[in-house]
């Protein structure tokens, strides 16, 4: 019960229902979260092409032929990734940026994998790249960081538009408004 307790969202009350489950259910299904918990640590790294969680050197999107490798959407992090898988819209593939240009905490662009997408799209087969970063003013200075040093190589940059209030994450963002956002956007 303590460790469950130090994850996010669970409360004293949530942990004792938690542990009381894994104390009746049957071995198997216990041990089945012991060895997914386990994993986390020991197989899941990120993806040498996009940075989203993998557990081999490519994710399971980049690994997918069906993926239209030549549509990248950029995020700021997985959880935006899996935001925008849930929607069903996407045929293209990502790019993590790992967070967002931050100075007051200290977090620049070579702090980011910046530079990986720029070695990327310069490697070719990529026409057009998708900002998909959020909306705050982070996500937004991120945003016009990455598409400043993409400018010069010849690719289509689009910016996630209408849908997405200003100051929203990605992350907490409706299917619909995900949705409206996909379709409105914009040559930045
Ligand atoms: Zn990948």
């Amino acid at each position: 019960m303590d460790e469950l307790r130090k994850l996010p969202g669970i409360g004293a009350r949530s942990a004792e229902r938690i542990a009381f489950h894994l104390l009746k259910t049957g071995r198997e299904e216990a041990l089945a979260l012991a060895t997914a918990v386990s994993d986390i640590k020991d197989k899941v790294q990120p993806c040498s092409r996009c940075f989203n969680l993998a557990e081999g050197p490519l994710c399971h999107i980049c690994a997918d032929p069906r993926r239209d490798a030549g549509q990248v959407f950029v995020v700021e992090q997985p959880k935006d990734l899996l935001s925008l898988e849930s929607t069903g819209l996407i045929g293209g593939v990502y790019h993590v940026l790992m967070g967002h240009i931050a100075p007051l905490e200290g977090v620049g662009p070579d702090d980011l994998t910046i530079a990986a997408l720029v070695q990327r799209v310069r490697g070719g087969g990529v026409r057009e790249v998708v900002l998909a970063t959020n909306p705050t003013v982070e996500g937004d200075a991120t945003a016009l960081h990455v598409s400043s040093v993409l400018a010069g190589t010849g690719v289509a940059i689009t910016r996630l538009a209408r849908g997405l209030a200003p100051g929203s994450h990605i992350e907490y963002a409706s299917r619909a408004m995900l949705e409206e956002a996909l379709r409105g956007r914009r040559e930045v």
